[in-house]
């Protein structure tokens, strides 16, 4: 199936679960008889939209402005916000009375005197002492958020929220064409003698380039950004290495006495020089440093899936910015896979002691200079 074909399909798919969703937070909260008791979910992954089309209603009440957050701080223990007919109170979990919780704890066992999940709920509701999770799985992406700003990681991933404006290469037509890109860089036949690759080219862009996906100017950027590519001393260097894998899937399993942690992920493209690891990782965009360290970890990951799977103490890894004229190759030697396991277990375990807190506080905000470097999307909320 076109790759342009996939995508139109897939958001449509998330229309329809975005629709339904929607429909059902609004029957569960009309048929609230008393209390309507809303949770926050105890992973990032586990968050529906609920929690965002509630905190822009709330938003829109103009006298509530900032009370989820001055509650959260702990500034206000609890608040009342009216909304037309009833009225919402926002308590922080940790400041309720044990009369209040005993209360609480009573009307869900009498409204439910059968439901023995749902009173194990109450329990966890109202007690809030979830204990923190042992096994965490995370993306490379998401540890490298991590990595790079603490309080970045919370506000994307745990809080859903999106930058704004969005980050360089975060627009949703940098990603359209980025993905367009990866589907020709994963299926250009790797022993195309360097003669052949425009007409390859022509012939693969032909084939994958739906009508009005790109503007025709466009077509004959990507159509030169990766004739320049295949045409230079990597692709050259990996071509026709027979292991030459492309779009590799791994699991990297990770342990320590604390966490035990899984990473999931794909890898552009991988051979194997003398029992050691050359890893190519695309990004078709310009080669910016002040981006360069956000590639780091995943880079890390990568080095380290694959030496562990080779049982290799070294390897390579290659960033290619597609778009660069010169300076376009970034290649770094990976030398000590302890250290990066480490690092790796280091990043889980301060998610895993946070993640249950759901307390921004926590979650610390970085030197400003380097926010403006990173052209992040919540310098606003950061530093208003
Ligand atoms: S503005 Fe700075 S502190 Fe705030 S999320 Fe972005 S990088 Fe982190």
């Amino acid at each position: 199936m076109p790759n342009r074909l996939i995508q139109i399909c897939e958001r449509r798919q998330a229309d329809e679960e975005y629709e339904e969703e929607k429909r059902l937070f609004y029957v569960a909260i009309t048929r609230a008889r008393r209390n309507l008791i809303l949770g926050e979910g105890h992973c990032y992954r586990a968050q529906g939209q609920w929690r965002r089309w509630l905190l822009g209603t709330i938003a829109a009440v103009s006298e509530t402005e900032n009370v989820l957050e001055r509650v959260r701080r702990g500034q206000l223990s609890e608040a009342v916000i009216p909304c037309a007919q009833a009225s919402l109170s926002v308590i922080r979990a940790g400041t309720l009375s044990r009369q209040r919780i005993k209360e609480g704890r009573r009307e869900v066992h009498e409204s439910f005197p059968q439901g023995s999940e749902l009173r194990g709920l109450a329990n966890q509701v109202f007690g809030w002492m979830p204990l923190p999770p042992r096994v965490v799985e995370l993306s490379p992406g998401a540890l490298s958020d991590l990595a790079k700003c603490e309080r970045y990681f919370y506000l994307s991933r745990m809080e859903g929220l999106a930058e704004f404006p969005p980050s360089p290469n975060g627009s949703i037509d940098a990603m359209d064409l980025g993905n367009f890109v990866h589907a020709i860089l994963e299926s250009f036949p790797s022993g195309t003698p360097p003669g052949l690759i425009s007409e390859e080219l022509d012939h693969l862009l032909g084939e994958k380039l739906e009508p009005g996906l790109l503007d025709p100017g466009v077509g004959q950027e990507v159509k030169d950004d990766l004739a320049r590519f295949f045409q230079g001393p990597v692709w050259q260097r990996i071509a026709g290495n027979t292991s030459l894998q492309r779009e590799l899937p791994f699991v990297l399993a990770l342990r320590s006495t604390q966490v035990e942690l899984f990473i999931r992920g794909r890898i552009d493209a991988v051979v194997c020089e003398e029992g050691n690891p050359l890893i190519l990782d695309y990004k078709y965009s310009l080669n910016d440093e002040n981006q360069l360290p956000k590639y780091e970890i995943p880079m890390d990951i990568y080095a380290l899936a694959l030496m562990k799977a080779l049982g290799s103490r070294t390897a390579e890894v290659i960033l290619a910015f597609l778009r660069e004229r010169t300076n376009a190759i970034v290649s770094r030697a990976v030398t000590d896979p302890e250290q990066i396991e480490a690092r790796l277990l280091a990043l889980a375990q301060s998610y895993q002691e946070k993640v249950f807190r759901n307390d921004m506080q926590e979650w610390k905000k970085i030197d400003q200079s380097r926010c403006h470097a990173l052209e992040c999307g919540f310098r606003s909320y950061c530093w208003k």
